[in-house]
């Protein structure tokens, strides 16, 4: 099952941490302005999320305002609009329908990521900045002219979607399409659905470096992801985050779960070949306890990197 082999791999990786910082009693991390002690036993009891199945088999009904909505659905823990990096999104959790980005955190993008006013579609400028900016180096690095063909969906302009779409296909067809309104990402103002990526290889080896995670993968991950595979559909995470999603070799959806539930970055020799971010506060190795002695066979801890279960890179 893939949610336990991840977590092993974290533990692993965990111990490993914590052999880095033998020594260095009290070090701990920033992630997103928090303070995170490293290495902590926390980790074992993060619960498992419903099962993607138990969730697709939940019948749909209408809300007091007459959307419709997924029974047992919840408000997502990090629901304010600060918290658009790490709001978990999925048929269990959802926004507000009144949530909308701040109307001054948004601006207007054309097909090419560029701004511009009042054409297009709008998305948050931070993640407009680095969209643009991943469109110029996929262009350079790789020949790719990427588009933009969706980007900020408000509740209501994703409920009419869900319900053209029902109407051709019906909504059990649907759902699996298109996510009930309040579930979907694109709300948040972050995330973006684009074309031109062709095989997808450039976005799944550098899209991480602007700050873009790929939410719903293929290659059998759909039973973690709860959705269909979407190369085209990007959100914005920033660079920090979504480093720390590649190194951890997991969805989104069970990134961000995990993290909810106090678990710790995923950082050090799992991370491989992937570029941290420029300010990014990676972990010292430990000082030599004892430099003047003979050096000969001993069980301490090396700072070279380890080989380990290498993460491959997203599908
Ligand atoms: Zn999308």
């Amino acid at each position: 099952m893939e949610t336990s082999r991840h977590t092993l791999h974290r533990t692993a990786s965990l111990a490993l941490i914590a052999l880095l910082l033998v020594g260095s009693a009290g070090v701990s991390l920033a992630t997103s302005g928090e303070a995170l002690a490293v290495a902590r036993p926390t980790l074992l009891d993060v619960p498992t999320p419903t099962s993607c199945d138990v969730l697709a088999a939940r019948p749909l009904t209408l809300n007091r305002w007459g959307f419709m909505t997924i029974r047992g659905d919840e408000l997502t823990r990090h629901a304010r609009r600060s918290d658009w990096a790490i709001t978990l999104l999925d048929p269990q959790f959802r926004l507000p329908s009144n949530y909308a980005p701040a109307s001054t955190s948004l601006t207007w993008i054309d097909t090419h990521a560029r701004l511009s006013e009042g054409r297009g579609w709008q998305l948050k400028l931070d993640a407009a900045v680095a969209l643009r900016a991943m469109f110029l180096q996929a262009r350079e690095d790789a020949g790719l002219i990427l588009r933009v063909i969706s980007a900020y969906r408000p509740y209501d302009l994703q409920n009419r979607l869900l319900a053209r779409l029902a109407a051709r296909k019906g909504i059990n067809k649907a759902r699996t399409l298109i996510a009930i309104p309040g579930h979907s990402e694109h709300q948040l103002g972050t995330t973006v659905d684009l074309r031109g990526y062709k095989n997808g290889a450039w976005m799944a080896a550098n899209a991480y470096r602007f700050g873009f995670v790929r939410s719903y993968l293929g290659e059998g991950r759909q039973s973690e992801t709860c959705y269909a595979s979407e190369p085209w559909h990007w959100r914005f995470v920033g660079t920090t985050i979504a480093y720390e999603v590649a190194c951890s070799e997991q969805v989104l959806r069970i990134f961000l779960w995990e993290r909810q539930h106090g678990a710790d970055r995923v950082i050090g020799p799992n991370c491989g070949e992937l570029t941290p971010p420029v300010d990014y506060p990676m972990p010292e190795p430990s000082p030599d306890p004892n430099p003047s002695a003979e050096v000969g066979p001993s069980l301490e801890p090396s700072s070279e990197p380890v080989q380990s279960a290498e993460p491959s890179p997203a599908p």
